[in-house]
């Protein structure tokens, strides 16, 4: 994994140039809007690897709230016809668009409005808030940097996120996964190796 956290460390200074280009934080204070609807987000297998770590280190209690809200997503989005394939046709656009407005659409690590694997969040919740080249257009969230986003160099996000996808094939991952089934699927392998650890 030191190629992926060679990635995050490229990310993180290229937020922090941001930040100081810009005079700080670009987010209002206490926003979390863009955590209400990632549970269907697509994660890569780098990524994942990196998502496990920040879960192994939380308490047991909080693991299992996790799982509960990352559950209850999944049960939403199976009543409403989508599985783990047909969600991550789109990267989870449609499904999570389908789940609009309600609490089934947040990101399962989101607790009391704080992200509870902060340091081991994926790349997208990394850049998102700063200007981002996607590829295709300049991106960047609603809120942030208003009127002023052609002013700076944006975060070569297109770029980050083909190497983590290279990265995540040479590990033998085919596709992503999306955020609420992933995480269970993560919590299952550290209660696993856990058990086995005892
Ligand atoms: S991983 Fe953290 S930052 Fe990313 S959507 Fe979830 S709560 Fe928000
Ligand atoms: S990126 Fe946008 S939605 Fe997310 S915390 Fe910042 S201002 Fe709020």
């Amino acid at each position: 994994m030191v190629r992926y956290q060679k990635i995050v460390s490229e990310i993180d200074l290229e937020v922090q140039r941001l930040r100081k280009e810009r005079g700080g934080s670009p987010c209002p204070l206490n926003c979390f809007d863009c955590c209400r609807s990632t549970a269907t987000m697509a994660i890569s297998e780098a990524e994942a690897r990196d998502l496990k770590e920040g879960l192994r280190k939380l308490s047991k209690e909080v693991r299992s709230h996790i799982a509960k809200k990352a559950n209850r997503s999944i049960q939403k989005l199976e009543q409403l016809g989508y599985s783990t394939e047909n969600i991550i046709r789109d990267a989870g656009i449609e499904a999570i668009d389908a789940l609009k407005g309600k609490s089934e659409a947040q990101c399962p690590m989101l607790i009391g409005g704080v992200c509870s694997v902060y340091e081991h969040r994926p790349i997208i919740c990394r850049v998102w808030g700063y200007p981002i080249d996607n590829g295709s257009e300049l991106a960047c969230c609603k809120k942030t940097f208003i009127g002023r986003r052609r002013l700076f160099k944006p975060i070569e996000y297109a770029r980050y996120w083909r190497e983590a996808r290279d990265l995540s094939e040479s590990l033998g991952a085919k596709q992503k996964t999306p955020n609420c089934h992933l995480v269970v699927r993560l919590l299952a392998e550290i209660d696993r190796q856990e058990f086995i650890g005892k």
